[in-house]
């Protein structure tokens, strides 16, 4: 099908930040555009892997982020991708942005975003970490623990501080509260009053259900906790004016868990513990805005024929061909996923294939000379050829932001494309 690719005219290129970013002149689907970009650098002999960035889409969820849960502000996990055309459109868009470390805030301030639309969200932050976000006048910071309590009144007694409590959906892809989060019950009260006597400033409470959230009562019971903490911590005196319902929210459009739903369990619950609230609700989607927008497109860079009793280990399977195949990105590149995500990636053939090809039993393998780099395993492919490419969806979150280059394999190369309409709303904004 490669023959049939008419290749869209790229309007021109501009800059985002000291980044290129192809105009189109009409919306054009991802694996369209992978493909026009693939057939492209096959002509030059050119298999480095390669990542669309389809912008549009990070505006497509924000936009969906605002109509379904318009009164929260989304503050984006920067750790989920630190990508700078994704942090200064969201930039653009509105967004505020949630940093766990120095240098988190600091990509962030360079883009030109104030202070004010910061939050430090990092429970046990380095002591010249909270010191520096003193210099850069980012107030608003979490906490679950006394020490950190003792921490932030030296060296940043300007903060305003948000308890972080642990109510956690067990069945998230990740949960999170083993390691922070403090008892809402028994250890939150308490922390509340030792900040009193500390004269730290507490503002409001936070919580993080798990990342890739599959039950949204969670949440409910989450909002339940902070109401009744916030009752508490006004008793102390505090202005208890900042509700913060961390990530957890689906990245992928078409998740089994949708995003809808959640919503819609959370402006339910939002109407029960905080009816005609005045109090400020914010939230730290990460996977939600990065996720989609991101297409991984890597290269076969090897094909080896072998028995398919190797890869299903199964003897009756010895008289069958399988095929392991090696690709230019894996688990030390963008599939860390696989190991940090507990993801699932699922790729496949960028072009079609002809409709009878038969399919075989496949690995694929990431290019290093680790076993453990292994992209997906007993997977039914037609056969492929050295040269041909795998285009693997959704493959923002949590990917390329802890990549490497292990072994002397790059990192898939980003090429961003939005349409002209969206380039004209937000030309004059995007270099805050
Ligand atoms: N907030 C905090 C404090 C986190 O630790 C994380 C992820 O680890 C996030 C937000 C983003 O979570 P998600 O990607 O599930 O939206």
């Amino acid at each position: 099908t490669k023959s049939k690719i008419t290749m869209t005219v790229i309007h021109q290129m501009e800059l985002i930040g000291s980044n290129k970013i192809g105009v189109l002149p009409k919306r054009v689907e991802a694996l369209q555009m992978c493909r026009e970009i693939a057939c492209e650098k096959d002509s030059h002999l050119n298999d480095s892997s390669f990542m669309l960035v389809d912008l549009d889409k990070i505006v497509d969820r924000y936009n969906l982020w605002k109509r379904e849960l318009p009164m929260i502000e989304p503050f984006y996990a920067v750790k989920c991708n630190t990508d700078p055309v994704l942090v200064r459109i969201l930039a653009t868009l509105g967004c505020g942005f949630d940093c766990a470390s120095k240098e988190e805030i600091d990509v962030v301030m360079d883009c030109g975003v104030a202070a004010d639309r910061l939050i430090y969200a990092n429970p046990c932050k380095t002591r010249s970490f909270i010191a520096h976000a003193m210099e850069r006048d980012v107030r608003m910071m979490t906490f679950d623990n006394y020490e950190e309590l003792l921490k932030v009144a030296e060296f940043h007694p300007n903060s305003e501080m948000i308890l972080r409590i642990a109510v956690s959906d067990p069945t998230a892809t990740c949960p999170l509260n083993l390691k922070f989060g403090c008892d809402p019950v028994t250890a939150a009260p308490k922390l509340l009053k030792q900040a009193h006597e500390e004269g730290v400033n507490v503002v409001g409470i936070s919580f993080h259900v798990g990342s890739g959230c599959n039950d949204a009562s969670a949440y409910r019971t989450a909002l339940q906790h902070a109401k009744n903490l916030c009752e508490i911590g006004e008793g102390f005196g505090f202005k208890m004016n900042i509700i913060d319902m961390g990530g957890g929210f689906p990245g992928a459009e078409h998740s089994h868990n949708p995003f809808e739903k959640i919503a819609e369990t959370i402006r339910d619950a939002i109407d029960e513990f905080f009816p005609d609230t005045d109090k400020r609700l914010i939230a730290e989607p990460g996977r939600f805005f990065a996720a989609g927008p991101f297409s991984l497109v890597a290269n076969i860079i090897h094909a080896t024929q072998v028995p398919a009793s190797k890869i299903t280990k199964n003897p009756a399977d010895d008289a069958e061909p399988g095929f392991m195949y090696y690709i230019n990105d894996g688990v030390y590149g963008s599939f860390n996923c696989i190991l940090f995500d507990h993801a699932h990636p699922v790729g496949f053939p960028l072009f079609d294939v002809a409709e009878n090809s038969p399919s075989m039993v496949s690995t694929i393998w990431g290019p290093t000379c680790d076993s453990l780099d292994l992209v997906e395993d007993k997977k039914l492919l037609p056969k492929m050829a050295v040269g041909d490419w795998l285009y693997y969806p959704d493959m923002g979150a949590y990917t390329l932001a802890a990549a490497t280059t292990f072994n002397g394999f790059s990192k898939p190369v980003p090429m961003y494309v939005m349409t002209e309409e969206m380039w004209h709303k937000i030309r004059d904004s995007c270099h805050i």
